[in-house]
C-alpha cells in the first residue's frame, strides 16, 4: 500500500474506503488526536489520528450543516 494511505470500513455504508493523510495540514497540528473529516458519497466521517498518524478513532457524522454568518 502506498505510503500515507489509510483504509477503513465506512461505518455508514460498510464499503471499504481509502483516503490520503493530509500530511501538510497535519504539520501545524499542535494537539492530538487530530480530527479529519472525510466525505464519502453523500455522508461524512470523522477520523482521529494520533501523533504517529495512526487511526485512533472513527465516527460517522450524523448530519452535516453549513453554518451561516449573520450580516
Ligand atoms: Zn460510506
Amino acid at each position: 500500500m502506498a505510503e500515507g494511505l489509510k483504509w477503513m470500513q465506512c461505518p455508514v455504508c460498510k464499503e471499504t474506503l481509502y483516503w490520503k493523510i493530509p500530511k501538510e495540514a497535519l504539520k501545524d497540528v499542535k494537539r492530538f488526536p487530530a480530527a479529519i473529516v472525510i466525505r464519502h458519497h453523500d455522508h461524512y466521517l470523522i477520523c482521529y489520528l494520533d501523533s504517529h498518524l495512526q487511526l485512533a478513532d472513527t465516527e460517522a457524522v450524523a448530519a452535516f450543516v453549513e453554518a451561516d454568518v449573520k450580516t
